[in-house]
């Protein structure tokens, strides 16, 4: 079991992601456009010429290698959260990492860090949630149960956020759905929808190739700088829409969540949204009751 978990692939792109999804269909279309236009020319070319496209991709192979010095942190935190003693049980050691990653989020709350994004790749490892390789994986996981759509008109996606990728695990519509009821109630003259929401589900082949061209250092080849929205239970909320009132209203309810062990969050300061790890509702029981949270708050 272990050996599956660990050979899943998740990444943050909270903190590491620096633009909204459209940037993610630009760039993935920029990278298809890049592997079409590049296929007629390296057929046609001549043998220098292809000396040359070599060259190319050997230094690109290069630096896919190298990690930043914010990457080589994360893979650190993730690697001491996520190592366990063989003899400690696997809900403890789950524990263990919560506790990691809730001390982590108490240091600059919201602000993203190594120790955030390592021990939220750790948690989600941990949980067992199984990325999702590709878009038929997400298609199938959806008519199985194991995805569910979003389907309440107080949020709004993305237009160009395809449609199968608006879905997410069981308890992450359940937990928007929630937010957005109280935001309603905070705000009972808001017009629906109250949330943009930019991305839910991503899948490993679509979240590598926003790291080959270059729009995150989130990637799927390296363990611990995996993206915590290929499983399923990450997703980001837009603060576009949202007037200052509203900001500071889902800043102040996300703080919160936090601190009631419901969910990891960032802002993202370059993308302008916050990213939301949602914990599965039994976890957070579990977790309460192992460290009784709940009490030593009141
Ligand atoms: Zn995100």
């Amino acid at each position: 079991m272990r050996h599956i978990l660990v050979s899943f692939c998740f990444a943050l792109c909270a903190a590491l992601i620096p633009t909204s999804s459209i940037a993610e269909r630009s760039s993935t279309r920029a990278f298809h456009k890049a592997t079409v236009a590049g296929s007629p020319v390296s057929t046609a070319a001549k043998k220098p010429k292809k000396k040359k496209s070599a060259t190319k991709k050997r230094k690109s192979s290069v630096s896919v290698r190298a990690l930043t010095a914010k990457q080589r942190a994360t893979v650190a935190v993730y690697e001491a959260c996520v190592v366990g003693e063989e003899s400690v049980r696997k809900d403890e050691r789950l524990f263990r990492a919560l506790d990691l990653a809730f001390a982590a989020q108490g240091e600059q709350p919201l602000r993203g860090s190594p120790d955030k994004l390592g021990t939220e790749i750790c948690v989600a490892e941990l949980l067992g949630l199984s990325p999702f390789e590709s878009d038929d994986a997400i298609a199938l996981a959806t008519e199985k149960g194991e995805l569910f759509e979003f389907s309440f008109d107080r949020i709004v996606f993305a237009p160009e956020l395809a449609l199968h990728r608006r879905a997410g695990r069981s308890w992450v519509p359940a937990y928007l759905n929630e937010l957005t009821r109280s935001m309603g109630e905070a705000f009972p003259d808001a017009v629906p929808p109250l949330l943009r929401i930019p991305s839910v589900v991503r899948t490993k082949a679509g979240q590598q190739r926003l790291f080959m061209n270059g729009r995150t250092p989130a990637r799927c080849d390296v363990k611990g700088l995996y993206s915590t929205h290929t499983s399923g239970a990450a997703i980001d909320i837009s603060l576009q829409m949202l007037d200052n009132a509203r900001r500071a209203w889902i800043t102040e309810r996300l703080l919160q969540d936090v601190r009631e062990r419901k969910i990891l969050a960032i802002l993202e300061g370059r993308g302008g949204h916050f990213h939301v790890f949602v914990l599965p509702p039994e976890a957070t029981l579990a977790y309460h009751q192992s460290r009784k949270v709940l009490q030593a708050q009141r």
